[in-house]
């Protein structure tokens, strides 16, 4: 047979799977969700710091932009000598206000250097340069540049990385709008980067996003090392990237995923540089928080479903116990065949119900087996009262309440085989006696047939009193009587039993009939007697010499000697 699961187990698997389904549903659900939030909310990160920094970046640059634009205008560059020391003392206090101003300086027309701060490339021609040849015709800002001529009169860079600048300029004109010469500038690069660094530790503390500088060109002006790495001839940002504006996770030169974006430095400059600032953060940071939140809501969900199995469990115990305790106490009604106490505080209505539904059953079942055997027992007793009553009708004479001549003939028959079956025990000797009431004819024509009834049933009464219990009296037919007397010492007892009936016969009133008299005839069994009737004929035999012999008398028939 299969096995079966136990109620609690069933409900234990059930809802225990159940609740684990819902709860990987919900948690995955749940999980995809909070993941895409983080996910967005960290591209959302990366964006801003994109954003800020090409914001901040844009309003610096024209913020120095207008700077040297509004110097190119002041009075001591339009109107008086370039040489004097006013235009030197405006330059200086220039370089003093804004320290990212590496160099500060004005040329003539033609490009030699009238004036600078610190006195540098004093007398110089810059007239090569792109500032220059750019300023004359209009305010410029330049590209990223790498200092030729400064570079030998400036203190290297911490780190050995080479002094780069980024240019402003601006033509100066006199009132009439005739070129007098042009105002220059060369701010540090680092105050560029210092820049663009700030906004990413500031947007996000913790690192792990670093912004780009890159130019119109997909060159990477900043950092350093993407710089040099490009400059050797690698592949340093995405292909996508080189081309136009994107976001997302990207697979950049070194090999590793990152998550990015890109703003472009809209400037607001006269001249458009066609930067762009893209941010990007490693994949595997970006992550992080995506990776704590499912770490923490598979924490928590081993611990819900743990909680809920273990609700589960106590829960179906509180329904299985109470049944496997109505069936321990259904077995015991069966065993014991007694009412058991039945639990008095079931868990559940239905429980309850149960409960005394069983109990009534198990009492009316026991009530109905109680009567039932009640009933068998009284059915037996009368069944034995009505055989006994059947053997009574069998045996008896209904007149006298004696033995009938057939139950006389089975004692007979009885006695003298189990005498011939193991011989006469200690010479012991069975006999017989047949008593004939006389004159009886007399009596019935005299008195009435009743009359002569009740002389029949005062005689068999007197029999019983008379002979011992073990004898057996018996009415032989008609108004004659046979008296079985088993185990005599000897013939002397048989007929001193029959003479003592003959006498008590003699001495009792029968009412008004006056007195009755018996003759009785006697026999003892022989071994030699086939069976009864020989015993039974040697007695009749007795019986007639009695009553030839004139009656009330008692005769002995002995056996005839064998032959
Ligand atoms: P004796 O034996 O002395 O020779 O004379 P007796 O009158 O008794 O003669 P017998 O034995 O021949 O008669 C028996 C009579 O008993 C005949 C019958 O009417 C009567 N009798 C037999 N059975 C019953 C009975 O059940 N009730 C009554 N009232 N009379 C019976
Ligand atoms: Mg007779
Ligand atoms: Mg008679």
């Amino acid at each position: 047979m299969r096995q079966r699961l136990s109620l609690r187990s069933q409900l234990s698997l059930v809802l225990g799977g159940l609740a684990l389904a819902i709860l990987a549903g919900v948690g995955g659900y749940l999980g995809t969700l909070a993941t895409n939030e983080l996910f967005t909310a960290q591209q959302a990160l990366v964006r801003g710091v994109a954003q800020s920094a090409a914001e901040l970046l844009a309003s610096q640059l024209r913020d120095r932009e207008r700077e040297i634009e509004l110097l190119s205008a002041t009075p001591p560059l339009v109107q008086g000598a370039l040489d004097a020391a006013q235009v030197r003392e405006s330059l200086d206090r220039r370089a003093a206000l804004h320290n990212e101003f590496a160099w500060l300086g004005v040329t003539d027309p033609e490009g030699t250097v009238l004036q600078s701060t610190g006195g540098m490339l004093l007398g110089r021609s810059v007239a090569q340069r792109e500032w220059f040849i750019r300023g004359r015709e209009r305010v410029y800002v330049g590209d990223l540049h790498e200092a030729k001529l400064l570079a030998t009169l400036m203190p290297a860079q911490p780190g050995g990385e080479p002094n780069r600048f980024i240019d402003f300029a601006a033509p100066i004109r006199d009132a009439d709008g005739r070129l007098r010469g042009v105002v220059g500038a060369h701010a540090h690069w680092r105050w560029v980067t210092g820049l663009v660094e700030g906004v990413a530790r500031r947007q996000s503390p913790e690192g792990g996003i670093d912004a780009l500088i890159v130019d119109q060109q997909g060159r990477v002006l900043y950092p350093e090392g993407l710089k040099s790495a490009q400059a050797e001839g690698q592949a340093v940002l995405p292909a996508v990237l080189a081309n136009g504006r994107l976001e997302g996770a990207l697979r950049f030169g070194d090999g590793r995923d990152y998550l990015t974006s890109e703003a472009p430095l809209q400037a607001r400059t006269q001249v458009e540089l066609g930067w762009r600032i893209v941010a990007r953060q490693p994949m595997e940071l970006a992550l992080r928080p995506v990776r704590e939140l499912r770490r923490e809501l598979v924490l928590l969900g081993i611990f819900v479903a743990a909680a809920l199995v273990l609700a589960v469990l106590v829960l179906a115990r509180r329904v299985s116990r109470p049944v496997e305790e109505l069936a321990r106490i259904a077995r015991r009604v069966e065993t014991e065949r007694v009412v058991p106490a039945f639990p008095t505080q079931p868990a559940s209505l239905e429980l309850a119900h149960l409960s005394d539904a069983m109990r009534s059953m198990a009492q009316s079942l026991l009530d109905k087996e109680q009567a039932l055997e009640a009933q068998v027992q009284e059915r037996t007793a009368a069944l034995q009262a009505a055989n006994a009553a059947l053997e009574h009708l069998a045996t008896r004479d209904p007149l006298t309440g004696l033995h009938n001549r057939r139950s006389l003939d089975t004692r007979l028959d009885e006695a003298l085989a189990l005498d011939r079956r193991y011989g006469r025990p200690h010479g012991r000797v069975h006999g017989l006696l047949l008593i004939d009431v006389d004159h009886f004819k007399h009596i019935n024509d005299t008195h009435g047939h009743p009359a002569g009834d009740a002389v029949l049933r005062q005689l068999a009464g007197l029999l019983i009193s008379t002979v011992r219990a073990s004898d057996v009296a018996a009415r032989f037919g008609g108004e004659e009587f046979a008296v079985l007397l088993p185990e005599l010492s000897g013939p002397l007892d048989a007929v001193m039993t029959a003479e003592k009936i003959r006498q008590a016969v003699q001495a009792t009133r029968f009412g008004d009939i006056g007195p009755v008299t018996v003759s009785i005839g006697v026999s003892l069994a022989t071994p030699e007697d086939a069976g009864p009737q020989p015993l039974v004929d040697r007695a009749d035999a007795a019986l007639y010499e009695a009553k030839r012999g004139g009656r009330n008398a008692v005769v002995l028939k002995a056996a005839e000697p064998a032959a």
